[in-house]
């Protein structure tokens, strides 16, 4: 398999229908794609009623295709919507369309003209990488998975209101209709979940009979005499929903199954989303505290902010900027794994997130940036079976040019991020504790400063010293970086050490010291001779051009973390989690079914390493997602690997 997910080869019927060669069939009916959409999927999920007294709504679909039906949904939500109610589109395609040829399909409808063209100018990048786009001013979010709906829909996280199936004809393609497939979308199911689908092939309807759907078959669209409906039986007992989960087991097995505790996490705790070793639990909360006003907090609030629910940033320092966000200029570019794998998708996914967010923004460069060959050849490996498509990631003389990578000012987007947040200054905040179901932020001398329904600890250096953070493996590093007049290249440079046009000087750097202190470091001269040594190593010509008297510093800390990937998630309870999961340390298998014991209502970003710009904003999008009991922007396996309970995991395997 190559990095890169294959395009489906199109063929154009004369009314403007395009057909997959592949499996000879059209991705909507040449009778009127949006008419079919409407038909088939909105009304065959009982949409809009279904969504018209909910504050939050998700649907699944396994078929993006052109995003036709997308556009169907989002119409009908824009009308319908109460106000602040947030609709969630997650959408699965293997085969990804160019924008080019899902504009040549949508340029048929133009009852859905404006959407079609905000549509566009996101449209997903072909990488395989999970993609949300939001649409804030419709509370609307489309998150596109891309891969083969079996392996995506393993690894999903979530629970949805209403499915569309859209593969093409089960004749057609076996493998979108597979009884595995049928099994996840029950199991991702919320109780009562309505199924739509233009296909009445008997093996569908059993299948999804079996997944515990109630099926009925209504009249056809177009020249189609039937099509489906379904709905979850709500009065499912638990046996049944083991049974339906594992295929082949009788009632009384499934059903002693039920009662050792399969399949029970949402009969026990309703708003758990997944059952796993590690603690997931959203607050649905009113009021959010973010400690940290740098660019992981401010991230945080505008993730919370644009679903309605308030946020209290509250930092230590008495201006912004103080920490590692308040460098004049910060990178931005991908870390490409060659190995694939739920940390790959993970960067991936982040940089393409973190470009759009600043894009949107107004606070981003892209000079682009040019990566130097490695010794290793990583590099050259990934340039013969790229991750990105070529206009994102392409040869150049001396290694890779990111053409779309750039510089953010990291300053102007924190300040943009919290326009809609409330900020505390000088509200040093050292203890938090639980009351009944909020928690109270105390101040050094013990004073409350805010009371809250959930909080964020999103600041950075000084996460450990809270208690029940304290069992987390950051140390600290210091950075340098310097700037003043040069003569730059015109795009940015890096071989591990960077330089970037900045300012119209250049911007160069950056150290990586282990520190023990979490104050703020002040810049040294040993720093800035490291600095300009390195730079005359990348770039000779550059560095001779530097102007030393204009040169000015800056030197910060990065929370940094032994696998060299951030922190995010529920904060465990370490000490009850330990003891529960004790058996993992004697290889015996785990058969509690108790929830993960975890500090409820606090979560934490951090240990974003030298990453911290390119990676906050989709980790608070992640973070916010399952605060407010939203599906998940990334895989399972990629939020179980950045979780902090995974080094609570690791400690109990080491012994
Ligand atoms: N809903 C789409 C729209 O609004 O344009 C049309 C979907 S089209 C009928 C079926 C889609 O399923 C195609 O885009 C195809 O590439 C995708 N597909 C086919 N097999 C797949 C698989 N195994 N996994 C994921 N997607 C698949």
């Amino acid at each position: 398999m190559t990095r890169l997910p294959p395009s489906p080869e199109l063929a154009w019927s004369e009314e403007g229908v395009p057909t997959a060669a592949a499996f000879n069939d059209v991705y909507f009916s040449k009778a009127g794609g949006l008419a079919e959409a409407e038909a088939v999927f909105l009304a065959g999920c009982g949409l809009p009623d279904a969504w018209k007294c909910k504050d939050r709504f998700a649907i699944a679909e396994l078929g993006f295709g052109t995003g036709l039906n997308v556009l169907a949904a989002w119409r009908a939500w824009k009308k319908t919507r109460l106000p602040h109610a947030i609709l969630h589109i997650s959408t699965i395609e293997a085969f990804p369309l160019a924008r080019e040829d899902a504009a040549r399909s949508l340029a048929h409808f133009p009852e859905v003209a404006a959407l079609a063209t905000a549509l566009l100018e996101r449209w997903p990048v072909r990488a395989y990488a999970p993609q949300r786009l939001w649409f804030p001013e419709d509370g609307f979010a489309l998150t596109v998975f891309t891969g083969e709906a079996e392996t995506i829909l393993a690894g999903l996280h979530g629970r949805f209101d209403a499915w569309f199936l859209d593969g093409f004809a089960p004749a057609r393609n076996q493998a979108m209709w597979s009884e595995a497939i049928v099994r996840h979308v029950g199991r991702l199911s919320n109780p009562g979940a309505r199924l739509a689908t233009f296909t009445v092939a008997g093996a569908v309807r059993r299948r999804l009979e079996s997944a515990g759907f109630a099926v009925e078959k209504k009249p056809g669209f177009g020249a189609k005499r039937e099509r489906l409906e379904a709905t979850l039986k709500p009065t499912l007992s638990l046996a049944e929903r083991v049974a339906a989960q594992r295929p082949g087991l009788r009632h009384a097995e499934a059903a002693s199954a039920a009662q050792a505790g399969e399949g029970r996490s949402d009969e026990q705790a309703p708003d758990r989303v997944q059952a796993s070793l590690y603690p997931y639990a959203p607050a649905n909360p009113a009021r959010v505290a973010i400690l940290g006003a740098g660019i992981a907090g401010a991230a945080c609030a505008e993730a919370l902010t644009r679903r309605g629910v308030e946020a209290i940033v509250l930092d230590a320092a008495p201006t912004l900027g103080d920490g590692a966000s308040g460098n004049p200029a910060g990178l931005v570019m991908p870390r490409l794994d060659r190995g694939g794998g739920p940390l790959a998708e993970l960067f991936l996914a982040a940089y393409l997130s973190a470009i759009a967010a600043y894009e949107r923004l107004g606070v981003f460069t892209p000079c682009g940036v040019e990566q130097r060959a490695d010794a290793e050849g990583a590099l050259a490996d990934l340039l013969n079976d790229p991750s990105l498509p070529s206009d994102w990631f392409a040869p150049h003389a001396n290694g890779a040019l990111h053409p779309r990578a750039g510089l953010v000012d990291p300053q102007a987007a924190i300040a943009a991020m919290l326009r809609g947040a409330e900020l505390q200054l000088e509200a040093p905040v050292t203890t938090i504790e639980r009351s009944g179901d909020a928690w109270i932020l105390r101040a050094p001398d013990g004073r409350a400063l805010l009371k809250a329904d959930a909080v964020i600890l999103a600041c950075g250096p000084a996460l450990k010293q809270f208690a029940p953070a304290s069992f987390l493996p950051i140390t600290l590093s210091r950075g340098q970086i310097e700037w003043g007049e040069g003569t730059g290249p015109p795009h940015a440079i890096t071989d591990g050490a960077y330089v970037a046009p900045f300012n119209r000087g250049i911007l160069f750097g950056a150290t990586f010291d282990r520190a023990e202190d979490p104050t703020a470091p002040e810049p040294s001269t040993k720093s800035r001779a490291r600095n300009l040594e390195a730079l005359s190593h990348l770039a000779p010509a550059i560095a001779a051009s530097v102007h030393a008297a204009t040169l000015r510093s800056r030197a910060a800390l990065r929370a940094t973390t032994p696998d060299r990937a951030p922190i995010v998630g529920l904060l465990p309870d370490a000490e009850a989690w330990l003891v529960q999961y004790a058996d993992l340390a004697h290889g015996r298998a785990i058969t509690t079914t108790a929830p993960p014991p975890a500090h409820r209502g606090v979560y934490v970003i951090g240990g974003l390493g030298a990453r911290g710009l390119t990676l906050a904003p989709l980790l608070a999008e992640r973070l916010a997602s399952e605060i407010c009991n939203e599906p998940m922007p990334l895989s399972q396996a990629a939020l179980d690997a950045v979780h902090p309970a995974r080094f609570l995991h690791r400690s109990l395997k080491r012994r």
